[in-house]
């Protein structure tokens, strides 16, 4: 198969007419790239999770391009539901809500509960408005790999394997959407993301965190899958102090390694290779993927400096943590 990648209206109205016969196609949004198919075809449901190589038991976000078009995939829209969609839809907020008979148990692997997202971007809105069916769809990387930011990431994992990369340029947050489970009894995160659970308490209340290290068994069940791995080993180091002695342990057995730092820490790094993640905790989280695949390509070892524990910091650590199989250093 010969994967195209177009961009503007052109692959707008291609992408639709895709997806209407049953196919998957690529797209951008403003969290990460997105693998898209038919919410409601069982078939393309299934395209999803080959082209991936996804296990079936890791169920799919459903994307819809307005608060509408959840009403019929829902069997409940509470008074939550409408403040958390008046503040962050659309946004980087997936929220879970109990499946309507709509939903083939396909995308929701077998659970009861699905999780709807209307994404920011305006491409992305566009692109499922012209389906005329709500978009199931998991990040655009081959299973266990890197979430692509860019139609180029995508290219590399699914080239052959899809007929479509709609390209709408990098995406603007750059990490997975925050998972919200209002179906317990207190609000849960099951995966942070740019929508905080400092955001989310300023409307509930209270909500729970998730704390992002590596568990074998949680209530969202895409989680306990090695994630976001780079091809070549990585750690996290706790400080610059331990960044530096790792850099130096890694490069005495004769390795070639990367320090992923804050730009304002570079003065330290002393002729050390180093990869600026960006100043501000926004810009790090908008490079984090793109670094990660840049820098597999260009060394055998990866030491990321541990960036923060609140707001996006720990929705990027979360990332990191699992990329680097919870080492740290
Ligand atoms: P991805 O498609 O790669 O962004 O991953 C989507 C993730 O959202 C899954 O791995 C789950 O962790 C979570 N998720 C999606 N739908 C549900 C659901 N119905 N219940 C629990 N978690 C969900
Ligand atoms: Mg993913």
């Amino acid at each position: 198969m010969i994967t195209k990648v177009l961009s503007g209206d052109v692959a707008i109205k291609e992408g639709a007419t895709l997806i209407k016969s049953g196919e998957v196609v690529a797209f951008p949004t403003e969290t990460v790239y997105g693998l898209g198919g038919n919410a409601l075809a069982p078939n393309s449901i299934a395209k999803i999770y080959q082209a991936k190589g996804r296990p079936s038991d890791n169920p799919l976000i459903v994307h819809v391009s307005c608060v509408e078009d959840i009403y019929p995939l829902v069997r409940e829209f509470s008074d939550v539901n409408r403040m958390l969609a008046d503040t962050f839809m659309p946004g980087a907020l997936t929220l879970l809500f109990p499946r309507s008979e709509q939903v083939p148990i396909e995308v929701t692997a077998g659970l009861d509960t699905v999780g709807i997202r209307i994404p920011s971007c305006a491409i992305a809105r566009k692109f499922i408005a012209a389906c005329g069916v709500p978009i199931a769809a998991p990040s655009a990387n081959a299973s266990t790999r890197v979430s692509p930011t860019t139609a180029a990431h995508v290219l590399e994992d699914m080239d052959g394997r899809i007929p479509l990369i709609i390209d709408g340029g990098e995406s603007e947050v750059g990490i997975e959407s925050t998972v919200l489970d209002l179906t317990c009894d207190i609000p849960t995160i099951l995966r942070p993301g740019a929508i905080t659970a400092e955001m989310l308490a300023g409307v509930l209340g209270e909500v729970k965190t998730h704390k992002g290290e590596v568990i074998s068994s949680a209530p969202s069940p895409g989680m306990k899958y090695k994630h976001y791995a780079t091809t070549v080993p990585m750690v996290i180091a706790a400080n610059m102090q331990s960044l530096l002695a790792e850099y130096d342990r890694a490069k005495s057995q004769g390795l070639d390694v990367a320090a992923l730092i804050r730009s304002q820490d570079a003065c330290m790094m002393d002729g050390r290779k180093y990869i600026e993640l960006g100043k501000t905790d926004m810009e790090v989280c908008k490079n984090i993927y793109s670094i990660m695949r840049d820098a597999e390509k260009s060394t055998q070892h990866i030491v990321c400096i541990h960036l923060g524990d609140e707001g996006i910091c720990r929705s990027v650590m979360n990332r990191l943590n699992k990329s680097a199989g919870g080492k740290i250093v």
